[in-house]
């Protein structure tokens, strides 16, 4: 089998009503899907997190090396592909396009040995998964303490058993918010809050002490990626476990955080990380660090199912309980109108129930009329 056409497919939609984390404001949703196809008429679909517009350079760039190459060699191009732009490239948009190469050649080798990516990654541990509401953003207008202790009950109503709230809008107001939605969704309900990095160890630390006592199941990204020094003075600091790993790379890249112990629970974002490839064997790492990790997932239907891919290889964290702490996957309900057109049939949730799709590949099909509806020139 040949690899015969790369296809960087650049996506874009308008948001009904724009939010907000605590860096900046969506008003548009774009995605940057991977197609490739190969001489025995299998195609596959994977996905780059990131500036669509850059990953889509940074994929069309390796293409022009890919054609006329096994797609079963996942190994060897992953390792080719990061060997020849390493000098340039050890994290961040070269490693993202990677990641969508990548997942798009599991997809492929799924359907060419007509299994699901999970059975040629080692076999499933698990038939579905937990997920956890990603939610409660900022909106232009209305009163926050209000509006999120709504949504958040809603999501309770629909059936979640777990929710992220944004933080990082200043300590005072962070605490206020923390509050209502704690008291919205009551003590059952688990409770995780993401600075997407806005603050400094003191802050976090400051902002932790005073959310302590409203059992904050993780305080994700609460200063800068590079700060890992940052992250063990939090981490020293707080009750709360630390989450982080959505701006981090490769294996190397989680090598530092792990042998550093920088953080409780690692989210590497298969999109992002590595693809399938790497992410599975990130996993393996954090297992032998004793360390948990669940996905970070901001991407369209691909992304998701990629993720479920590879959630379903992850060992539990508690692998010897009789109640075994299981991976988490992170279902985000903000507006995204491409997320789930772009499939045949939507990954939908059940109670805050998803099941990881059995079929070949990443186990979706791609509809193609929605590309069409989305695609930017
Ligand atoms: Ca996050």
């Amino acid at each position: 089998m040949k690899i015969t056409r790369v296809t960087a497919h650049l996506l874009s939609a308008k948001l009904q009503e724009p939010f907000a984390y605590s860096r900046a404001w969506y008003d548009t949703r774009t995605a940057m899907l991977v197609e490739i196809e190969t001489d025995e008429g299998h195609t596959g679909w994977g996905e780059c997190y990131g500036p669509a517009r850059m990953t889509q350079a940074v994929v069309k760039e390796i293409a022009t090396s890919l054609i006329g190459c096994d797609p079963l060699r996942t190994e060897f191009l992953w390792q080719e592909i990061y060997a020849r732009y390493r000098d340039h490239g050890q994290k961040g948009l070269l490693i993202q396009g990677l990641s969508g190469i990548d997942i798009a050649l599991w997809d492929i080798r799924g359907k060419h040995f007509n299994a699901p990516a999970y059975q040629l990654l080692g076999g499933a541990l698990r038939d579905d998964v937990q997920a956890y509401a990603t939610g409660l953003y900022r909106r232009k207008g209305g009163d926050p303490l209000q509006y999120l202790a709504e949504e958040a009950a809603g999501y309770v109503e629909e059936g979640f058993r777990a929710m992220k709230l944004k933080v990082g809008f200043g300590v005072a107001e962070d605490v206020a918010v923390t509050r209502a939605v704690r008291q919205a969704i009551g003590p059952d309900v688990a409770l995780m809050i993401d600075a997407n990095h806005a603050y400094d160890a003191v802050s976090a630390i400051k902002l932790g002490r005073l959310v302590e006592d409203l059992d904050i199941s993780w305080f994700e990204e609460p200063v800068p990626p590079e700060d890992l020094a940052g992250y063990k003075a939090v981490k020293a600091a707080l009750t709360i476990p630390i989450a982080g790993g959505e701006c981090e790379f490769t294996r190397q890249g989680f090598r530092e955080v792990l042998t550093q112990r920088a953080m409780d629970i690692l989210q590497p974002d298969i999109c992002s990380a590595g693809g399938l490839s790497e992410c599975k064997k990130i996993a393996d790492m954090v297992m032998a660090f004793g360390v948990r990790t669940n996905p970070h997932v901001w991407g369209t239907g691909i992304g998701i199912a990629a993720s479920l891919q590879w959630m379903a290889t992850v060992p539990s964290h508690s692998p010897v309980s009789l109640s075994p702490t299981e991976p988490l996957l992170e279902f985000d309900r903000t507006e995204h109108p491409i997320r789930q057109a772009i499939l045949t049939s939507p990954i939908v949730h059940r109670q805050g129930r998803v099941s990881i799709p059995t079929g070949p590949g990443l186990g979706i099909d791609i509809n193609r009329d929605a590309l069409q509806d989305f695609k930017i020139a």
